[in-house]
């Protein structure tokens, strides 16, 4: 196992090769060098004219085979959320969401920064997949550096690919203003529409009525930058990496008390303890109390849980947790695990975007009841109630915002428990009571 580690402008990359696997990504950003030359002296763009002489089923074929699941979080197949569009529609749109909004996740950041036209190549084989020429990204509104790389990259692209290839794709990007809810995709919709970021009731999907009423499929970034690679290499080889269900390379984010935090590109299904091995186990001097496994939004595991978890999406929800973003944090046993939730609380209930009661109300009362037993003014009908609560709210409301908000809680007050119960009465005494996130 050797590791290689840089620095750029966004702090270290570390890449691990691990039992042969040397990873797709991370040659690339290890270049550190975004440009068009840069990209073609990598065989860029090779993905896209075999494509070409490709019919769009046939790649719709190869991702369905290669088993690739969306990054941004849900983990749907990819292949089959593009066989969803419909064939016959007058226009239709891919979606790029790049708004990568979780907190502890930055993966999409490294790929814009330093591999742009990766993004730019994965998009145009995507649309012309689904059968359109049009593709919107929307990114972060934070992201303003990155904005810039890759409007460069799209101009740079899109004009390559019509002077080499003769086809033309119109690429647009648009920049967020900083609203975590847009991050889901319909909210995102109605964000590029120019309306309130605000999610939209199911059905109808947006691959019936999405971007301005037509047909619409949004795809994350790591998403997209994963086609080229299955389209170079063959659904054989991407599916031949990690887990029958759980297909792939993968870019991990890990931060919180570890001493190499940073990102990783590993196969799925990687043991998560032998991640925090490899990010130099925690920097606190003291054991792991929890692993927030995917980003906040992912109810955190104990370390019993830890002993047995594998970074695949079948695992991490036998723990009732999520894959999510992939995005770890790691939590010392000097932290305090109701600052952790309390902290989470707070950022979800100040995110809700108020349109349904249960979330709006239900976020807001698991942070207050977070600060009263944190403050010592807790009482063990608090603790219960808080239970009661994030555990009834789940699923009762347009979008999955209310489980981001609730199932942490849940996990938190049922699996540590005793530490909970152990702040009635009295303000905390944990070492460490300013617990925050790297976002
Ligand atoms: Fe808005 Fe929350 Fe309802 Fe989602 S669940 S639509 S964030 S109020």
């Amino acid at each position: 196992m050797v590791e290689i580690n840089q620095s750029s402008s966004l702090g270290r990359i570390r890449v691990w090769k691990v039992d042969g696997f040397e990873g797709v990504f991370a040659p690339l950003f290890l270049k550190n060098d975004p440009s068009l030359k840069s990209y073609l002296e990598e065989g860029g763009y090779r993905a896209l004219e075999k494509v070409l002489s490709m019919g769009p089923d046939e790649v719709i074929e190869e991702v369905k085979r290669s088993g690739l699941r969306g990054r941004g979080g849900a983990g749907f197949p990819t292949g089959v959320k593009w066989s969803f569009m419909p064939k016959d529609a007058e226009r239709k749109f891919l979606v790029c969401n790049a708004d990568e909004g979780e907190p502890a996740t930055f993966k999409d950041r490294y790929i814009i920064t330093f591999v742009p036209h990766l993004l730019v190549e994965g998009m145009m084989i995507s649309a012309y997949a689904i059968g359109t020429r049009e593709i919107l990204v929307y990114i972060r509104g934070e992201y303003w550096e990155e904005a810039f790389i890759l409007k460069k990259a799209v101009q740079e692209g899109v004009e390559y690919v019509k002077s080499r290839f003769g086809v033309s794709f119109d690429i647009k990007v648009m920049q967020g203003a900083g609203a975590y809810i847009v991050g889901e995709e319909t909210g995102l919709l109605n964000s590029l529409e120019g309306k309130r970021g605000q999610p939209r009731p199911r059905p109808p999907y947006p691959a019936q009525k999405g971007y301005m009423g037509y047909p619409t499929c949004v795809n994350n970034v790591e998403t997209l930058a994963c086609v080229p690679f299955i389209i170079n290499k063959g659904a054989d080889w991407f599916k031949s990496i990690g887990r029958e269900k759980s297909t792939g390379p993968k870019l991990f984010c890990v931060s919180g008390k570890v001493k190499k935090p940073g990102l990783y590109e590993l196969p799925m299904g990687f043991p998560l303890k032998k991640l925090i091995e490899l990010a130099g186990g925690t920097s606190c001097g003291g054991k792991i109390k929890a692993v927030i496994p995917g980003g906040t939004s992912a109810p955190p595991l104990t370390p019993d849980e830890l002993e047995e978890a594998t970074l695949d999406f079948e695992s991490i929800a036998s723990f009732g947790s999520f894959l999510g973003t992939a995005s770890c944090v790691v939590i010392c046993e000097h932290d305090c695990i109701v600052r952790v939730g309390w902290n989470m609380a707070h950022f979800y209930a100040e995110e809700s975007c108020g349109q349904c009661t249960t979330c709006r109300e239900g976020t807001r009362f698991i942070e207050y009841l977070f600060e009263k037993i944190e403050n010592g003014r807790g009482t063990e009908k608090d603790v219960m109630t808080l239970l009661d609560v994030s555990s009834s709210i789940p699923g009762s409301a347009i979008c999955a915002h209310v489980d981001a908000g609730s199932l942490p809680a849940k996990k938190i007050v049922s699996s540590f428990k005793e530490e909970v119960m152990s702040h009635l009465g009295k303000v905390c005494n944990a070492k460490n009571c300013e617990f925050s996130f790297h976002t």
